[in-house]
């Protein structure tokens, strides 16, 4: 398997701070690869030392295996899509995409027809000039996404592209980027800071904090596996037990998770639980149980019968769904 971008024991430190904090990472070829983590965590700075505009403090980057220190942002085959989309708004949507050619010296004839195809791309043929400020937010964001695929670059870095969409119209690009990068087949480094965004569309996630990773892995191995307190907290619904609880229940003294769909309302063995409310979302009951002073999310399907707030019910779950996790680093 190749790998597209490598993080060798990188940190960018600006004083005192470590927005980079010696990261080891490899982003294979053709992965559609999340940076997941809360503000302030190091995402885009991440990617800023993958497009060359941040230089490690300490460490190296490669780049399909080639050191990327002296390589300029514009020979690194990466291209960014910004936060904030920075389009230059005195130029049409046509003049726009086609910048990065122009830059490169193609002819204006080949700029316009390959800007057109990737317009075409992103769904916007026919908008080349239209004035950026004539666009809805969801057109600008594909106009910053063709723009910065114009250049057919191997590795593309999107920096919370989704952030400024409403829901309905985030759910929707979601499923067009995720399309377009199968269909491209080039590798995406994705930033969010929205659990349900990476967990739905990585084949891989890293989850930062505090400038390090915490926790590399597949949206199921992160879901269900969290390594930490941290990860599980950030990422999950799950219960989030302390030692006390865990080796009360499963004699092992450390922090564990339990997912709220794996506990189940049982009439024998288990647990001696009371139910302390209960909510009706469609196809299942959110529950909460107190479970010896320390209260347990449940997801009940609907059709069992419920017992009244107040009851004392028993509860359970699969030894193998209490997932054991290490302590904090
Ligand atoms: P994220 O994208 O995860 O929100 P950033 O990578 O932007 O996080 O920032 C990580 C940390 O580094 C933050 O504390 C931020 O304030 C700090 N930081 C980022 N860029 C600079 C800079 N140019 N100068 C000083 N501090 C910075
Ligand atoms: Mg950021």
């Amino acid at each position: 398997m190749t790998s597209a971008v490598s993080f060798i024991n990188v940190s960018r430190h600006y004083g005192e701070i470590r927005a980079v904090d010696g990261l080891d990472l490899e982003i294979r070829e053709g992965e559609f690869f999340a940076l997941l983590g809360p503000s302030g965590s190091g995402k885009t700075t991440s990617l800023r030392l993958i497009a060359g505009f941040e230089r490690p403090t300490t460490g190296h980057i490669e780049i399909f295996g080639e050191r990327a220190e002296g390589i300029p942002p514009y020979r690194r085959n990466v291209n960014t899509v910004f936060q904030d989309y920075a389009l230059f708004p005195h130029l049409s949507v046509i003049d726009n995409v086609a910048y990065g050619l122009k830059m490169k010296g193609v002819s204006k004839n080949e700029r316009r027809a390959t800007a057109e195809e990737m317009l075409e791309l992103v769904k916007l043929p026919g908008y080349g000039d239209r004035s950026p400020a004539k666009l809805s937010g969801g057109q600008r964001q594909r106009v910053a996404l063709a723009r910065a695929l114009v250049n057919k670059p191997k590795v593309l870095l999107l920096d919370e592209p989704l952030g400024a969409l409403d829901l309905k119209l985030r759910e929707q690009m979601q499923e067009e980027l995720k399309d377009l990068q199968k269909r491209l087949g080039i590798t995406f480094v994705f930033v969010t800071h929205d659990q349900g965004e990476a967990l739905s569309m990585a084949d891989r996630i890293a989850v930062f904090d505090s400038g390090r990773i915490r926790q590399v892995g597949t949206p199921e191995d992160i879901y269900r596996k969290p390594r930490s307190r941290f990860v599980a907290d950030f990422v999950g619904s799950s219960n989030v037990l302390p030692p006390e609880f865990t080796e009360r229940v499963a004699g092992e003294r450390c922090w564990s998770s339990l997912r709220p769909e794996a506990v189940r309302l049982v009439k024998s063995g288990g647990h001696e639980a009371t139910l302390v409310s209960s909510s009706y979302l469609g196809s299942q009951y959110r529950c909460v149980f107190d479970v010896g002073g320390r209260e347990i999310n449940a997801l009940i399907p609907a059709g069992a019968k419920l017992p009244a707030e107040g009851d004392e019910v028993r509860i359970s779950w699969n030894k193998s769904d209490l997932h054991l996790m290490e302590d904090e680093a």
